[in-house]
C-alpha cells in the first residue's frame, strides 16, 4: 500500500456528519444579512502581498508572522487573505462603487493564518464578515452590533458578552500614543521582545498583547478613553444611548484597541467564557480611514468579522443538534426487472415531488439488509417496488417511525399517497 497523504496542519475538514450545524449557521446569517439590507460579495482568495502589508499594518501579528505570502510563476508575490476587508476595500475602490455612494456588504469564507494551530486556532478558518461603507454613524455602528445580537439570540447562544471601546480621531489619539509610549519607555525591563518591537511601531498594540506577564502592566497604563476629542466622545454617547434603548448590555473596555491610524471611534468584540483561551467570537469597528488609505475617496465605514468555526462550537455547546437531514422516502426494490422500472419510478416522483428526499436502495442486498438501509437513512416511509406488484401497476408504502402495515397504492396514485404519509409522520411527530 502507498503511503498516505495527511491534510496540512490546522486546516481541518469538516465531514458530513458535522456540517449540519455549518450550514444551519450559514443559513442563518444569510437569512439575518438579508434582513438588514446586506448583500453579499465575494473576492478572491489571493490578492497582492502589499494589499494586506497597507490595509493590515506592519506591526500587527497578522502581518509580522501570519501571511502565507509566496512567488508565483511570474515572480509576484501573492497572499492567501487573512481576512476579508481588505479585499473588499479593494473591489469597492476598484470597481468605482464609491463616489459618495453607500455599500452594505458580507463576505463568507476560508481566510488563512500561519499560527500555532490549537482547539479554536486554525491555519485555515472561517469567517462572516459584514461591512458598511460609506456611513459615519453612530447609527449604524449600533444597527451593527444589534444584528450580531440578534443572531446569538436566534442561534440560542448566552455565553457571550459584548466590549465596547472608542478609539477617538486619529489626531486625539496621537497624544494618547505619546502617553503610552512613555510610560512603557518608563518600564522597558519589564516588556516582552514583541512589545519591544511594537513599542516604536505600533504602541497602541501592545495593549493587545496575549501575554500574561504582561497584564498588571498593561491594567496600570493611561487609559484611551480620557483622551477622545469631543466628537468622538458624542459619537460613542450616541451608541451606548442607543444599544441601552435596544436593551443590548455591554462592558466598557478601555484596553480593546485596534493600533492602526486608519481606525477611529466605535470598536466591540464579542467574547465568551466557554471556548477557553480562544474565547474572541466576533470583532469589529470603525476604520473610516482605511479605503483612503488604499487610495480610494475618503469613505467612513464600520464592520467586524465573526469566526465560523467558534461559533459553530457554541453553537454545538448550547445543544444543537447535529444531525444530518433524514431521507423522506427510501426505496426498496426487489428483483431484477423491479430495479430498471424503479429508478424510472423514482424520477418520476422527483418529477412530482421535488422538495422530497428519495433515497434509492442502490447496490442491491435482500429485504433484510434493504430494510436496515432504510432504518439508518431515518426515513419516514419505506417504498417496496416488488416484481410482481408492479406487473400490477402497484407498489407498497410502508411507514418506518411508527407502526403501521404495508399498504398497496396504484402506481399513478404515489405522489399524492406519499405526500400524505408524510404529512402525517410530521403531524405525529410534534
Ligand atoms: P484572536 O485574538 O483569537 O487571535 P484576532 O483578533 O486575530 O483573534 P480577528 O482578526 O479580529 O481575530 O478575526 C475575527 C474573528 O475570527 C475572531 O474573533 C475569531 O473568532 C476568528 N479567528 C481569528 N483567527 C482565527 C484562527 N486562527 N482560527 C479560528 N478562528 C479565528
Ligand atoms: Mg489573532
Amino acid at each position: 500500500m502507498s503511503e498516505q497523504i495527511q491534510a496540512i496542519r490546522g486546516m481541518n475538514d469538516v465531514l458530513p456528519a458535522q456540517i449540519g450545524l455549518w450550514q444551519q449557521l450559514e443559513a442563518l446569517l444569510r437569512e439575518l444579512l438579508g434582513a438588514y439590507g446586506y448583500g453579499e460579495i465575494r473576492t478572491p482568495v489571493v490578492e497582492h502581498t502589499e494589499l494586506f502589508e497597507r490595509a493590515i499594518g506592519e506591526f500587527t501579528d497578522v502581518v509580522e508572522k501570519e501571511m502565507y505570502s509566496f512567488r508565483d510563476q511570474g515572480g509576484e508575490s501573492l497572499t492567501l487573505r487573512p481576512e476579508a476587508t481588505a479585499g473588499i476595500a479593494r473591489a469597492v475602490i476598484e470597481h468605482g462603487l464609491l463616489r459618495g455612494a453607500r455599500h452594505k456588504l458580507w463576505c463568507m469564507g476560508p481566510m488563512f493564518r500561519h499560527e500555532k494551530p490549537q482547539k479554536g486556532r486554525y491555519r485555515q478558518f472561517y469567517q462572516c464578515s459584514v461591512e458598511a461603507i460609506g456611513f459615519p454613524g453612530p447609527d449604524v455602528d449600533a444597527e451593527l452590533i444589534a444584528l450580531s445580537a440578534r443572531l446569538w439570540k436566534r442561534l440560542g447562544i448566552s455565553r457571550l458578552t459584548l466590549y465596547l471601546n472608542s478609539l477617538g480621531t486619529p489626531q486625539s489619539r496621537r497624544t494618547y500614543r505619546e502617553r503610552l509610549v512613555e510610560y512603557f519607555r518608563a518600564h522597558h525591563d519589564r516588556l516582552d521582545e514583541d512589545s519591544r518591537r511594537r513599542l516604536a511601531g505600533n504602541p497602541l498594540r501592545i495593549l493587545d498583547s496575549k501575554n500574561p506577564d504582561l497584564a498588571p502592566l498593561i491594567a496600570a497604563a493611561p487609559a484611551l478613553p480620557d483622551y477622545l476629542d469631543a466628537e468622538s466622545r458624542e459619537h460613542f454617547a450616541q451608541l451606548c444611548a442607543s444599544l441601552d434603548a435596544m436593551g443590548i448590555p455591554y462592558r466598557l473596555n478601555p484596553r480593546l484597541v485596534r493600533g492602526l491610524d486608519y481606525y477611529s471611534r466605535t470598536v466591540f468584540e464579542w467574547i465568551t467564557d466557554a471556548l477557553g483561551a480562544q474565547d474572541a467570537v466576533c470583532s469589529g469597528g470603525r476604520y473610516d480611514g482605511l479605503i483612503e488609505q488604499l487610495g480610494g475617496e475618503a469613505t467612513p465605514a464600520i464592520g467586524f468579522a465573526m469566526g465560523i468555526e467558534r461559533v459553530v462550537e457554541l453553537m454545538r455547546l448550547a445543544g444543537r443538534e447535529d444531525t444530518e437531514p433524514a431521507a423522506d422516502v427510501y426505496v426498496v426494490v426487489s428483483g431484477e426487472g423491479a430495479r430498471v422500472q424503479g429508478a424510472r419510478i423514482v424520477e418520476q416522483l422527483r418529477d412530482a415531488l421535488p422538495g422530497r428526499r428519495f433515497e434509492l436502495n442502490l447496490g442491491g442486498g435482500n429485504f433484510k439488509a434493504q430494510f436496515r438501509r432504510a432504518d439508518r437513512s431515518r426515513a419516514a416511509l419505506a417504498l417496496i417496488l416488488a416484481e410482481d406488484e408492479l406487473a400490477r401497476g402497484a407498489a407498497a408504502l410502508k411507514p418506518l417511525r411508527h407502526d403501521g402495515g404495508q399498504s398497496e397504492c396504484p402506481l399513478a396514485e404515489l405522489p399524492a399517497r406519499i405526500e400524505a404519509a408524510l404529512a402525517a409522520d410530521a403531524h405525529t411527530k410534534e
